[in-house]
C-alpha cells in the first residue's frame, strides 16, 4: 500500500537566510538550493524580491535564480511583496510566485506600506495583469499567496478565525489556488489550528491549504501535527531550523525540515526526503551560518526510517 504524501516546501533559503545574521552570496545561496534539491526537496522557496535596503541577506535574488535554469518536476519559488517585485519575479526563471501579504493590518502597514484591503488590491492588480499577459512565453508561473500573522500579530495582537476566513475567502475568490496560513510570530497552538484550517476551508472549499510554522514557543511540531489531522498535505519547513523571528530576538526559526520528515515518515507518511542527505545539509549550512543547526535531527540523528508500528 503506498503511503500517504506529504509536501514539504522548503523554506531555509528565503524564510531561513533572511532572518539570519549572516549574509550569504547569491552562489552560496544557489548551491544551497541544489543541495536541498539533491536531499529530495522538490519545492523551494529560492529568493525575495524585496528591496536589498530592507533585507540585505535577500540581495541578488536574480543572481540566484539565473544559476537556477528550468528544470522539470523543480519548482523555485520567488517572494514577492508587490506588483514590482512581480515584475522582476516575472523577468527571472522562477517557477512560481508567491505574493506575501497579512492577515491583519498593523502587520501589513509596517511589512508592505500597505492595509489588508490594499494588498487584496495588489493582489487583484497582479491577477488582472497575469489574465492580460496569457498565451505570452513565460508570463505565468504559478501563483500562490502567503497569509501572515494568522495565529497572532505584533502590532494587533489576536486574529480571530472569522478574520482570516474573510480574507481567506477574497483570495480565493481571486482565482488564486493555494494559500498559505503562516503562524509568523510562532504564538499558534495545535487547537487553534485546528479551528483555523476549518475556518479557511469552508471560506474556500476549492483552494489548497499550506501551513507555515514557526518553532517560537515549541508548538511548531504540534501545530504541524494538527495541520495533517485537519487534512492539510502541504507544510512549510526550514532545514535545520535556521531562521528567526524578527519580533522576538534570539528566537529559534521555521520548524525544521529534518524534524518534521522524521515524525511524518515515522507516522507513515511519504515526504520524499533522503533525512541523511537533509541533516547533512543542515550541517553544511550551519558552517556557512557559523553557527550549528537547531534542528533536534541534526543532534540527535534519525533513528529507523520505518513507521512505528
Ligand atoms: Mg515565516
Amino acid at each position: 500500500m503506498s503511503r500517504p504524501f506529504i509536501q514539504i516546501v522548503e523554506v531555509g533559503p528565503r524564510d531561513g537566510l533572511q532572518n539570519e545574521k549572516t549574509v550569504l552570496s547569491p552562489e552560496v545561496r544557489a548551491d544551497f538550493v541544489r543541495r536541498l534539491e539533491a536531499a529530495g526537496a522538490r519545492r523551494i522557496e529560492a529568493a525575495s524580491f524585496v528591496h536589498p535596503k530592507y533585507v540585505p541577506q535577500m540581495a541578488g535574488a536574480e543572481e540566484v535564480l539565473a544559476a537556477l535554469p528550468h528544470e522539470a518536476g523543480r519548482s523555485r519559488i520567488g517572494l514577492v511583496l508587490n506588483g514590482r517585485g512581480y515584475d522582476r519575479a516575472l523577468a527571472t526563471s522562477a517557477d512560481e510566485v508567491n505574493v506575501a501579504m497579512s492577515a491583519t493590518d498593523g502587520f501589513g502597514l509596517k511589512n508592505q506600506g500597505l492595509s489588508v484591503d490594499q494588498q487584496v488590491e495588489m493582489l487583484a492588480a497582479i491577477v488582472a495583469g497575469r489574465a492580460n499577459a496569457e498565451g505570452e512565453p513565460g508570463a505565468a508561473p504559478s501563483l500562490s499567496a502567503t497569509l501572515s500573522c494568522v495565529w497572532g500579530c505584533p502590532f494587533d495582537g489576536e486574529v480571530s478565525a472569522d478574520q482570516v476566513a474573510g480574507l481567506v475567502g477574497r483570495i480565493a475568490a481571486l482565482g488564486v489556488a493555494e494559500i498559505a496560513l503562516a503562524d509568523t510570530i510562532g504564538a499558534g497552538d495545535p487547537w487553534s489550528v485546528t479551528k483555523k484550517v476549518e475556518a479557511a476551508r469552508r471560506a474556500a472549499p476549492d483552494a489548497a491549504l499550506r501551513l507555515h510554522f514557526h518553532d517560537t514557543r515549541n508548538t511548531g511540531l504540534a501545530n504541524a501535527h494538527a495541520g495533517v489531522e485537519a487534512g492539510v498535505t502541504i507544510l512549510d519547513a526550514s532545514v535545520g531550523g535556521i531562521g528567526g523571528c524578527p519580533f522576538a530576538p534570539g528566537a529559534t526559526g521555521n520548524i525544521a525540515t529534518e524534524d518534521l520528515v522524521y515524525m511524518l515518515e515515522r507516522g507513515g507518511f511519504d515526504t520524499g526526503y533522503d533525512l541523511d542527505a537533509l541533516i547533512e545539509t543542515a550541517r553544511w549550512i550551519g558552517e556557512k551560518l557559523g553557527k550549528p543547526a537547531s534542528s533536534a535531527l541534526s543532534c540527535a540523528g534519525a533513528f529507523g526510517t520505518r513507521a512505528n508500528s
